[in-house]
């Protein structure tokens, strides 16, 4: 991307409301017209700060200060090999506080929704579906974005949840984990 591309976006950033969409559609719109607009789309493959812009924008915008690193309570943004920040659940929950999007100097971190993009699954060795005595991950999702049944593994309402990985820590068994939807 032009040096110039990626300083015009930032400054509509800084003064002007844009929605994902339309920073895609103007940050590759100008390229090629007849070009399909799917064959631009980044895939994510690792999972990044809850609030962070489509990947190929936010790849472009993020400056790697490290500022949501620092700054996060939880201790769950870690640096990865594309020297850019990438969100680590394994030993902790997100817990949507939103201070990595105050802290980040270039709106990379500035999504209308805050999602990690991390949806949970749960395995057959579900407390629950063994023995219908546990509901810990229902009662614990701040989202209520699960359901149980007797003896049912949790129903998971995707449209809910925000991906805070607190299904995951809560579960004492390890029956949870969690898988990168983009
Ligand atoms: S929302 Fe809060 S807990 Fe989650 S990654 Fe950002 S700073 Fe950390
Ligand atoms: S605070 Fe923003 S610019 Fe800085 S490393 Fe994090 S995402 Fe990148
Ligand atoms: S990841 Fe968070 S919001 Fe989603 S189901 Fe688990 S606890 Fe609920």
């Amino acid at each position: 991307m032009a040096d110039r591309d990626e300083l015009y976006y930032r400054s509509c950033l800084e003064h002007y409301h844009v929605s994902r969409r339309g920073l895609f559609r103007g940050l590759f719109g100008g390229v090629k017209k007849s070009q399909p607009q799917q064959q631009m789309t980044v895939i994510r493959t690792v999972a990044r700060p809850p609030t962070a812009l489509d990947e190929a924008l936010f790849v472009a915008l993020c400056n790697s200060c490290k500022a949501c690193e620092q700054i996060c309570p939880q201790q769950v943004i870690e640096w990865g090999n594309d020297n850019k920040p990438q969100l680590n659940l394994d030993y902790n929950h997100c817990s949507q506080c939103g201070q990595c999007q105050q802290a980040c100097p270039t709106k990379a971190l500035s999504a209308e929704k805050a999602d990690t993009e991390y949806r949970p699954l749960f395995s057959a060795g579900c407390l629950n579906r063994v023995s219908g005595q546990c509901q810990t991950c229902v009662e614990q999702c701040p989202q209520q974005a699960l359901t149980i049944h007797d003896n049912q593994q949790p129903q998971l309402d995707s449209s809910r949840c925000d991906g805070c990985g607190l299904c995951r820590a809560s579960c004492y068994i390890g029956a949870v984990t969690l898988r990168l939807v983009g």
